[in-house]
């Protein structure tokens, strides 16, 4: 550690070692600092498609392996990433693997944690921002908010074989929970806000879909769910995109800091229509 690292008994990465690691969703500020001194420490950094890749530049001396399953390259398959991680362990190397958000949350760091034990290599997790939370906090949407919701969905639009999540009850989703956070949405949009609105959700009801969070590309699209995808269509915007259904979304009319930061004052302080000073009781 450097004098600049918060002083502290930072824990070593050891060779043979795998720390299982989120990177956040891309803003490197977003790391936390047990992964900056995960970054300080490996021989080896296997990362994803969705890692920043400034967040490698704080790992100069270690070699970088990309396992990414998108952006044109080839894919690699999950098993052999997995089983990658064992030889490079076994190697003696100290090693980090690097995933996008949080690995524990639809990023398949539970499976990969899985194959690690089962094979002896001693492993250490590093929880990060998802871009559940983390994401829509950048477009300026609180995933909870006393006045809209006391429960929050995180589902992912894709199951295993690529299809929209069969095992997904929609009915049930759209009854309990009155905000829901789509991973991996875009490319079942059109089934998916069918779904919620056979299962009773106004056409109108408000949906944010913010691509490339946090990151200098970020763009956050507002719309409903009737209009969702003629929208995504229209500005033909790209994955990476997280979708919120809720009236959370109408947050960002007061909410929306990055605009704010750029000079652009907020829409409308009372978007939820309460009438009062929001700290009222
Ligand atoms: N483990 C990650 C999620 C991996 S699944 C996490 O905790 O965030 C990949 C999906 O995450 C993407 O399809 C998208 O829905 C979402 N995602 C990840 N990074 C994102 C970003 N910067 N902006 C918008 N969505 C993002």
């Amino acid at each position: 550690m450097n004098d600049s690292f918060p002083e502290g008994d930072w824990p070593k990465l050891e060779p043979g070692w795998v720390w299982l690691c989120g990177a956040g969703p891309g803003d490197p500020g977003l790391l936390t600092l047990h992964a900056l001194n995960a970054l300080r420490q490996a021989d080896v950094v296997i990362y994803d498609a969705l890692v920043a890749p400034e967040i490698l530049q704080w790992a100069p001396e270690a070699e970088h392996i990309y396992a990414g399953k998108r952006g044109g390259k080839p894919s690699a398959k999950q098993r052999d990433i997995s089983l990658h991680l064992v030889d490079l362990a076994r190697s003696g190397k100290r090693v980090l693997r690097l995933k996008g958000g949080d690995p524990f949350v639809f990023g398949r760091g539970g499976e990969e944690a899985q194959t690690l034990v089962q094979h002896g290599v001693p492993i250490r997790i590093i929880p990060g921002i998802s871009a559940g939370i983390g994401g829509l906090a950048y477009a300026g949407i609180p995933v909870t908010h006393r006045d809209v919701n006391q429960s929050v969905t995180f589902v992912t639009g894709h199951d295993q074989s690529g299809q929209t999540p069969s095992s997904l009850d929609w009915q049930a989703i759209s009854k309990a929970s009155k905000v829901i956070v789509i991973y991996m949405g875009m490319k079942h949009i059109a089934q998916i806000t069918a779904a919620l609105i056979a299962a009773g959700r106004s056409a109108d009801e408000p949906v944010a879909i913010a691509t490339s969070a946090t990151t200098n590309k970020q763009h956050v699209l507002e719309t409903t769910l009737g209009r969702a995808e003629a929208d995504i269509a229209a500005e033909g915007i790209e994955p990476p995109a997280i979708i919120c259904v809720g009236q959370a979304v109408l947050m960002r009319q007061v909410l929306d800091w990055q605009s704010q930061l750029a000079g652009t004052p907020p829409r409308n302080t009372d978007p939820l229509g309460r009438g009062r000073p929001a700290e009222s009781a």
